[in-house]
């Protein structure tokens, strides 16, 4: 009997409904916050009233209400304690944490870093009793681990623009290991869209089944023709920056949804929003937010004449699908 894993127990996929499958309700501190405070989210109260909202526009899809994905990994401001109460203040709201790395510049000065310094087979330990016993209190950011009764429910990996570097690749090699390991799905970040095609290889060459691997952020490379060599792996994509004007236009977003389910692919396309700074999100007074897929983005993709199976395919059905672990963790 598959299941997802939630920070507050183990779910039936079916019960996740609307699924942000790249977001982030919580961050406090650590290196990203470092780079730019934009990416502080400390406030429980704040995520309570974005989750609030998020579930409301879920629920004119799913009366269960929805699921957020949040991507923070390890050493990257996890506060588990945080997230639960989130997760508990909100009727109708599941939450999935992640283990796992983000991408080397995350990590600020990396040669001292235990991850530097600890062999893979160590590393993969961490992430395995991440997902097995529950996650640190501290995050692995001090000697002291003390874990929470929450559970990671997906591993991230990540690459910087352009180049997996030799500290990516080891932590690709540990989070494949646990991949195999538990059967955790591994969601990962891609810089600007670019390494996608070779985080796949690199997954499957390490192991990892392809159908258990997301490859995010992927939207910022709106090149078709890149999409569906990445695609011709068996990974999924993952589909987020939503209203990330600056970027490119959510034209762009709906152009590849439409063209990859023309061409056959619309059952491994996740979306999310990674609205993981205080400026995308209305609690902290952006105009969008977390509830963006439901609210917006799906009443859109009706309005652009998309089939009413294939926008829920995409907001629930694929998302639901994935998260499953492949057997008992
Ligand atoms: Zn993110």
């Amino acid at each position: 009997m598959s299941f997802v894993r939630t920070i507050l127990g183990d779910v039936a996929p079916a019960s996740l409904g609307v699924v942000d499958a790249h977001d982030h309700l919580i961050r406090v501190g650590a290196g990203e916050v470092y780079l730019d405070p934009d990416h502080q989210l400390d406030s429980v109260e704040k995520a309570v009233a974005e989750a609030r909202r998020f579930v409301a526009a879920a629920r004119a899809w799913a009366p269960v209400g929805g699921t957020v994905v949040d991507m923070c990994p390890i050493d990257c401001g996890r506060d588990l304690d945080k997230l639960a109460q989130v997760a508990r203040a909100v009727d109708g709201l599941r939450v999935i944490a992640a283990t796992g790395f983000h991408r080397q510049q995350v990590y600020l000065e990396t040669q001292s870093h235990w991850i530097s310094r600890y062999p893979v087979e160590r590393i993969a330990e961490l992430v395995l009793a991440d997902i097995r016993q529950g996650i640190d209190r501290h995050d692995y950011a001090g000697p002291i681990i003390e874990r929470t009764a929450h559970r990671a429910g997906v591993i991230k990996i990540a690459t910087s623009y352009g180049t997996i570097t030799a500290f990516e690749r080891k932590c690709a090699e540990a989070a494949a290991a646990a991949a195999l390991e538990s059967g955790c799905p591994i969601n990962t970040h891609t810089t600007a869209g670019t390494c996608g095609l070779e985080q796949a290889q690199l997954l499957i060459g390490l192991g990892v089944p392809a159908d258990q691997i997301a490859i995010g952020h992927i939207q910022r490379n709106a090149d078709l023709y890149v999409l569906r060599q990445i695609l011709e792996t068996g990974v999924y994509l993952e589909i987020d920056g939503t209203a990330r004007i600056k970027y490119q236009p959510d034209a762009n977003r709906i152009m590849a949804l439409r063209e990859l389910g023309r061409l056959g692919h619309g059952d491994r396309l996740l979306l999310g929003t990674d609205s993981g700074k205080r400026s995308y999100q209305k609690a902290y007074g952006a105009t969008t937010g977390v509830d963006y897929n439901p609210a917006v983005d799906g009443p859109r993709l009706l309005a652009e004449g998309f089939e009413r199976a294939y926008v829920e395919q995409l907001l629930m059905t694929n998302a639901q699908r994935f998260f499953s672990f492949r057997r008992e963790a």
